[in-house]
Parts: C-alpha cells; sequence; structure tokens
C-alpha cells in the first residue's frame, strides 16, 4: 500500500467515523439517534455500491476515459486504475512495435523464414519464403507445412524432427533453384525454418564433380593403352636391364593411376547418379568367403583370416556396392597388417542394426587422424599409404556408399594394436533368410565340408 492509497483509506474511514457521529448527533435532537445512523450508513453503502459498478461498467466498456472523478478512497482506486491501465496500454504499444520490427526486418531477409507453431501449423512467413516456396501470408497462416510442401524428402526431413544436418532440396517454386533448408525448434515446440538460395554453389559443386568425372574418363583410354605397351615392352626378353627396370617402375605407375582413375569414376557416379531403386538380397557367408579369397590376393604373406556369421539375416542393398565397400575394408585391413597377424570378418544383429565388421590386429590409427579418415585422398602416413597402392580414396567410397543405404561406417582402433571397421545398417535393410536363401547356405556349407 502506498503513501497515496494509506491517506486515502485514512480519509475514508474518518469520513465514515464523521458520518456516523454527525448522524448519531442530529438523530439524538429528534430522539432518533441510531435510527438516522442506520439510514445515513445505508445511504453510505448504496453510494458505494453505485461507485463500484460504475468502475465495473468503465472497465467492461474497455473505454480509455474513465468514470468522473470521485474522492476518497474511490478516487484512490479510480486513480490507480487509471495508471495501470495507462501502463499497460503503453507497454503493449512497445511489445508490438518491436514485433513490428523484427517482422519488418525478418521480411526483409533473402532467406525464407517460416514461424510454425506446435502442431507444425505456419505462424507467419516472410516475402521471401512466397517466392522461393511459394507460401502465401497471410492466406497460408494456420495450414500444416508438409500440406503446401509436399516433396517427399522435405516431408521425411520435417517428420523425422532431428534437424542436425540442413536438408538440401528443389525449390518448389522453380526447378532450377536448390535451397538449403535449416529448422531449429524454440520456444514450448515451436519450430523456425529458413530456407537459403544454395543454387550458385550447388552448380559450382556440380561443375566440379562433372569436371573430375570427365577428367577421369577422358583419362581412361590413354592409361590403358600406355599400360598395354609397358606390359608388351616389359615382357621382351631382349630389352636390356636398366630399360627393363625402368618399364616395370612406369607399368607400377600407370597401373597406380589407373586405379585412381577407377575409384575417382566410381566416386563421382556415387554422388551423381542416383541409388537404383532395385535391391538384391545379399547373403553374408557367401560374402564372406569371397572377401576373404581377396584379402589372401591383397595380402603380402598369411593372415589368420577368421569368418564370424552370427546372424543369417539377408542384406538388402545394391550388391555390387556394397560388395565394393566391403572389400575396400577387408584389402586396408590386408594391406595395413602384416604377416601373421588377424583379421576377422563379423556379421552380427541387435535389436535395431544389422553390423558388417572388419577387424584387425594390424598397426591402428592414432585417434587424431580417425575423423578425418573418410575424406579425400586424406592418408595417416603419406609414405606407408602409397607403398600399399592404395588412391586415398577408398574409405570415401565406402562412406558414399553406406550413406547410400542409410547405414554408417564408425572405426575403433588403438595405435599398434588394430582396427574395426564397422558398418551399421538399420535393421530394416535386412532380411530373415527367405528359405530359397536358407537351402542355398546350407548347400553351400555342405559343399565346404
Ligand atoms: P588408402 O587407399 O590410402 O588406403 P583409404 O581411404 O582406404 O586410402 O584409407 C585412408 C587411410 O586410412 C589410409 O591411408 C590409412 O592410413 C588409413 N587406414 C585405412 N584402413 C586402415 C587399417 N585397417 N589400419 C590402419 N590404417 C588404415
Amino acid at each position: 500500500m502506498d503513501v497515496g492509497e494509506r491517506n486515502g483509506t485514512v480519509r475514508e474511514i474518518i469520513r465514515v467515523v464523521m458520518i456516523v457521529l454527525v448522524s448519531l448527533l442530529v438523530g439524538s435532537w429528534f430522539d432518533a439517534a441510531t435510527l438516522t445512523a442506520l439510514v445515513v450508513l445505508l445511504v453510505y453503502i448504496g453510494w458505494g455500491l453505485t461507485q463500484l459498478s460504475r468502475i465495473n461498467r468503465w472497465l467492461l466498456s474497455g473505454k480509455d476515459k474513465g468514470p468522473t472523478r470521485s474522492n476518497g478512497a474511490w478516487g484512490v482506486l479510480l486513480d490507480r486504475i487509471h495508471h495501470l491501465r495507462k501502463r499497460s496500454a503503453r507497454d503493449q504499444q512497445e511489445l508490438q512495435s518491436m514485433i513490428d520490427y523484427l517482422r519488418s526486418s525478418l521480411s526483409s531477409l533473402s532467406d525464407a523464414t517460416v514461424m510454425l507453431d506446435q502442431d507444425g501449423n505456419i505462424e507467419w512467413c516472410n516475402r521471401a519464403a512466397s517466392v522461393l516456396m511459394g507460401l502465401r501470408e497471410p492466406g497460408d497462416n494456420g495450414q500444416h507445412l508438409t500440406n503446401l510442401l509436399r516433396h517427399p524428402d522435405f516431408i521425411r526431413y520435417f517428420e523425422s524432427r532431428n534437424y542436425a544436418e540442413p536438408l538440401e532440396m528443389q525449390a518448389p517454386t522453380n526447378a532450377s533453384v536448390r535451397l538449403s533448408v535449416n529448422i531449429t525448434w524454440f520456444g514450448r515446440g515451436n519450430r523456425l525454418l529458413f530456407a537459403r538460395d544454395v543454387t550458385r554453389n550447388y552448380r559450382l559443386e556440380q561443375m566440379r564433380r562433372d569436371f573430375v568425372a570427365n577428367a577421369s574418363h577422358e583419362l581412361r583410354t590413354p592409361l590403358t593403352v600406355i599400360s598395354g605397351y609397358l606390359d608388351t615392352f616389359v615382357s621382351q626378353d631382349q630389352l636390356e636391364p636398366k630399360w627393363k627396370r625402368a618399364c616395370e617402375q612406369m607399368l607400377q605407375q600407370s597401373k597406380r593411376m589407373q586405379n585412381l582413375v577407377q575409384d575417382l569414376m566410381l566416386l563421382s557416379r556415387l554422388e551423381s547418379v542416383p541409388r537404383s531403386a532395385e535391391y538384391e538380397l545379399l547373403s553374408l557367408a557367401p560374402l564372406a568367403d569371397m572377401i576373404k579369397e581377396e584379402i589372401e590376393a591383397a595380402a603380402v604373406g598369411d593372415r589368420d583370416i577368421r569368418i564370424e556369421i552370427r546372424s543369417d539375416r539377408c542384406l538388402r542393398g545394391d550388391g555390387n556396392e556394397l560388395r565394393s565397400a566391403f572389400s575396400n575394408l577387408a584389402v586396408n585391413a590386408a594391406r595395413y597388417t602384416k604377416d601373421g597377424d588377424r583379421i576377422t570378418l563379423r556379421w552380427f544383429a541387435d535389436a535395431d542394426h544389422a553390423i558388417f565388421e572388419v577387424e584387425d590386429s594390424g598397426i591402428g590409427i592414432e585417434p587424431q587422424h580417425i575423423p578425418r579418415l573418410t575424406e579425400r585422398f586424406y592418408r595417416v602416413d603419406e609414405g606407408r599409404s602409397a607403398d600399399t597402392g592404395g588412391t586415398g580414396l577408398g574409405l570415401a567410397i565406402v562412406k558414399h556408399i553406406l550413406r547410400r543405404h542409410n547405414a554408417e561406417l564408425k572405426i575403433r582402433s588403438t595405435p599398434g594394436q588394430g582396427s574395426t571397421f564397422s558398418c551399421i545398417f538399420p535393421l530394416a535393410l535386412t532380411h530373415e533368410p527367405s528359405d530359397n536363401h536358407k537351402q542355398k547356405n546350407v548347400n553351400q556349407k555342405v559343399e565346404k565340408a
């Protein structure tokens, strides 16, 4: 209670006491002191109720101009209400002008901006959202975003509720425009969507891919001719030893270039050609046997190769791509191990995933290199990798192939003790073996026995 309020209340109490005293005095002249005081008090209460109903009517009307001034406690109350209403109107105005300011700055952004409520319905969008995404403000407000943006990739992304990575997609209003879409959470489950025009970067990236693909393609034929001739020279008996050695080295290097060109072409194909819709069912037991043979061919010396097939589920995917990914890992294991080291090929499943693993007891990798191993041409030890005949693209290829199968590559390693490369597939990409498959596997095992 502030000073004004206290003064008003004290004055009101004094006034009531005075009224009662005066009415008692006047009433006593007429021998009706109590009755007079009662009547006067009733009139006072009636006046108070009238004031109350006037204030109530005024508050309900919402008009700024209040009822005529009153005195005593009612006057203080009216002043206070007036003051509070004025302050709240001022706060509201400030808030509105701040909202208008924010909206106008968001409106002028060249990135599409869409505010969504907890259910994913549009609350507001800016001008760029209508240009880039075809949304209308305020016409589309209240509509669910996925009713208006029907691209399947976008719907999948939006419904995943995991927006750690942006989504790249074609603009719904213009097929030649590429958008990078970012969604962030704010408030109580509201979402804010930003979409940026990344057409220029996309075209540059496409040009880079086309260049690598074309250059590799053009290099392939001359390299085949060169290594063909070198092969012939090397097999000539009458060639002088110094020329023979030179030809052997040239042949070795041209074979390396051929491998590089082949890997570059494969990588550009993986980046640019959409995954084939047709899937193969791969049985892992025969695949592991095949990979074992590849390790034996690639390794210098002997390796203790073990196969552990702990699940009979089949893997559904592009057979050529998956075979190439697994054999890249296996050949790496052969390259980075030495005579007598162990290599284990393992296939197993848990509640959510099916995992193909290549574990070796080779040289291992220092932890700081692990996050960068799948970058193109990244090598832990430039000299040693070149000696092993690698192109530096193997793990980049594996990563791309796995990504096309919604799978991921996990690498664990201890320097000096060995490494484990795990290809983790969603269980949904695997199948219980069909009867045909079961029969085939049994036959294969019987044949081997
Ligand atoms: P590369 O053709 O050079 O082997 P990769 O992309 O296949 O290229 O591998 C990248 C690098 O990762 C290699 O240069 C090597 O240093 C390291 N690496 C890959 N596999 C293994 C492994 N099994 N053990 C140790 N290091 C490995």
